[in-house]
């Protein structure tokens, strides 16, 4: 499989919570339908790549799914943080995160997840 922004290829990394591809040369994350939720906890161990490189490769909107390739993936926002940016492939739904994006995005929800927990605490 070959990656959409930069066309390196990716290597598989096999993970306890299940598999993931991370690209060899952008470190951007390829996770097939639903894989990115079992994956969150360990987000910081499979999203190794510089986030400053992420930035840059996360200007590049208009690809193609690596896994269909005659389908265009949509850029889709994260509802709860607007700022990040990520690729979804209307036809299988994987999803593509930029290096550094995803654990943006699971560190929040832990955050979310504490916020809430502590709101049920409260007499
Ligand atoms: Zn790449
Ligand atoms: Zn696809």
């Amino acid at each position: 499989m070959q990656c959409p922004k930069c066309e390196s290829n990716f290597e598989q990394l096999h993970t306890p919570f299940g598999d993931v591809e991370r690209c060899q040369h952008c470190q951007g994350l390829w996770f097939d339908m639903l894989e990115h939720q079992d994956l969150k906890d360990i987000a910081e161990g499979v999203d190794t790549g510089n986030p400053e490189v992420g930035k840059e490769y996360n200007q590049i909107g208009d690809i193609n799914c690596p896994v269909c390739p005659s389908s265009k993936m949509l850029k889709m926002v994260d509802i709860k943080q607007p700022h990040i940016w990520f690729e979804s492939c209307p036809t299988c739904y994987g999803r593509f995160y930029d290096a550094g994006e995803f654990t943006d995005v699971s560190e929040y929800n832990l955050a979310d997840f504490i916020k809430k927990f502590s709101a049920v605490e409260r007499p």
